[in-house]
C-alpha cells in the first residue's frame, strides 16, 4: 500500500528548514566577521612576544596560519556542513584550544596572556553563554597544559613595551566590536518582540484588535470606571444574517464584508475607543467616557456607514448588524459580567427583528436615525 503525499506539508517543512538554514549561515557569517578581526589582531600580540622568544619559523608558520587563514578555512566549512550553527560552535571550541596552545607557546607573558584567554571567553559568552564559555575555557587550560608540558613548562611572565603596544589594538578595538554586534543583535530582538506583541493582539483578516486584546480594553476600562467612576460603554455587534453572505455570494465576499465593518468601526470611533473583532461576525467595541446616548450616536454613525457600503464581491449586499449595548456599573464583578449584559442585550436585539441596538436593561432601538434620538431622550 502507498501511503499519500501531501505535497503542502512537504513542502512547508522544506521551506521552514531552508530558513533555519540561512539563519544559521547568517550566524556563520557574524562570528567569521569578529574571528577574522579577532584573530588578526591577536596575531600581533602572539607575533611581538615571539619576537622576544625567538621561535623557529614552524611555529611563526603556524601563527601566521592561524592568524590570517583559519578564520576563512572555518567558515567554508561550517557553511557546507549540514548543520553550519553546530559545526560552527565546534569550530569556537577549537578556537579556544588552539588559543591555550599559543599561551603556553608565549611562556605565559602576562598580558597577552590574559588579553587571549579574556577576549576568547568574552565571544563565548556572547554567542552561546556562560556555560559554553566555561566549557570551552576547560579545552583552553587543558590544552596549555598539555603545550607547556610537551615544552618544559617554560614561564616568562614579563610583556616588555613592545609587547604591550602590540597588544593595545586587541585590547581596544575587539571589546569595542563586540559591543557593537551585541546592540545590533539586541536591537535586532527588540524589533522582533515589538512585531511579535503587535501579531498576538491583532486580528489577522481585518486588523482589529482580537478577542484577547478587546477583553483586554474592556477590562481596562471597566476597571477605571470602577475607580473613578464616569460612564464607560460596552457594544457588542454581530451582522445580520452573515452566513447568507458567504452562502450566497463566497466565503471572500463574507471575508470583504468583515474587512468592510471592521474599517467602519474604526472610521466611526475615537482613537480612546477599542474597536475588536470578538469571533466570527461578532465584534466588541469599548467604549471608555461614553454615555449610552453616546454610544447610541455612535451605533447611528455605524449603521449610517454601511447603509451606503458597496461591496465589489457583493453587489447589492445590505449589511445591517444588530447591537447589544451596556453601561459599565461599580456592581459589575469582572469583564465577563460586562460581556454577558452586552451579549444578553445582543439577543433580545436579534430577537427584535435585528439591525437596531437594544441597551441592557430594556431599551431597544431600531438603527434608524429618529429611534436612535428616542433613545438618547429615553435614558
Ligand atoms: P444572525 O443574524 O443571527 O447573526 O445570523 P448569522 O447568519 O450572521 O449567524 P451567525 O452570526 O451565527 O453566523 C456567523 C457566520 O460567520 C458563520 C461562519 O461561517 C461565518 N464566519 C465566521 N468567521 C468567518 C470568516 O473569517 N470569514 C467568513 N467569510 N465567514 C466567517
Ligand atoms: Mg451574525
Amino acid at each position: 500500500m502507498t501511503l499519500p503525499f501531501d505535497d503542502t506539508s512537504a513542502a512547508k517543512s522544506a521551506s521552514l528548514a531552508d530558513a533555519t538554514r540561512a539563519r544559521e549561515l547568517r550566524y556563520v557569517a557574524r562570528i567569521h566577521r569578529m574571528r577574522t578581526l579577532g584573530l588578526g589582531l591577536g596575531f600581533f600580540c602572539v607575533a611581538s612576544v615571539f619576537r622576544v622568544n625567538g621561535e623557529p619559523w614552524l611555529v611563526w608558520t603556524l601563527l601566521v596560519a592561524h592568524g590570517f587563514v583559519w578564520a576563512h578555512v572555518a567558515r567554508r566549512i561550517a557553511s557546507r556542513s549540514a548543520h553550519p550553527a553546530a559545526c560552527e560552535r565546534h569550530n569556537l571550541t577549537l578556537d579556544s584550544a588552539l588559543g591555550g596552545v599559543w599561551i603556553a607557546f608565549m611562556h605565559f607573558n602576562l598580558l597577552p596572556s590574559v588579553l587571549l584567554a579574556t577576549m576568547l571567553a568574552v565571544d563565548k559568552i556572547g554567542v552561546a553563554g556562560i556555560r559554553f564559555a566555561l566549557r570551552t575555557t576547560a579545552y583552553l587550560v587543558a590544552s596549555c597544559a598539555i603545550t607547556s608540558a610537551l615544552l618544559g613548562f617554560p614561564v616568562a611572565l614579563d610583556s616588555p613595551m613592545s609587547v604591550v603596544v602590540a597588544c593595545l589594538p586587541f585590547l581596544v578595538a575587539y571589546p569595542l566590536a563586540v559591543s557593537a554586534v551585541l546592540h545590533g543583535l539586541g536591537q535586532k530582538v527588540a524589533q522582533q518582540n515589538r512585531w511579535l506583541a503587535q501579531v498576538s493582539a491583532t486580528d489577522e483578516l481585518t486588523g482589529l484588535a482580537n478577542r484577547r486584546q478587546g477583553l483586554f480594553a474592556a477590562e481596562q476600562a471597566l476597571a477605571f470606571q470602577k475607580r473613578h467612576g464616569g460612564a464607560a460603554v460596552l457594544l457588542v455587534l454581530d451582522i445580520d444574517h452573515f452566513k447568507q453572505v458567504n452562502d450566497r455570494y463566497g466565503h471572500p465576499a463574507g471575508d470583504e464584508v468583515l474587512r468592510h465593518v471592521a474599517h467602519t468601526l474604526r472610521a466611526c470611533t475615537r482613537v480612546t475607543d477599542t474597536p475588536a473583532r470578538y469571533a466570527g461576525d461578532e465584534f466588541l467595541l469599548v467604549l471608555p467616557a461614553t454615555t449610552l446616548e453616546g454610544a447610541a450616536e455612535i451605533a447611528k454613525r455605524i449603521g449610517g456607514e454601511l447603509a451606503e457600503a458597496m461591496f465589489e464581491r457583493a453587489p447589492g449586499l445590505q449589511c445591517t448588524l444588530s447591537l447589544g449595548a451596556a453601561e459599565a456599573h461599580v456592581e459589575m464583578v469582572d469583564v465577563e459580567d460586562w460581556i454577558q449584559q452586552a451579549d444578553a442585550a445582543l439577543y433580545r436585539a436579534k430577537e427584535a427583528g435585528r439591525d437596531r441596538l437594544v441597551a441592557a436593561p430594556r431599551i431597544e432601538v431600531p438603527m434608524r436615525e429618529a429611534a436612535v434620538a428616542d433613545c438618547a431622550a429615553a435614558s
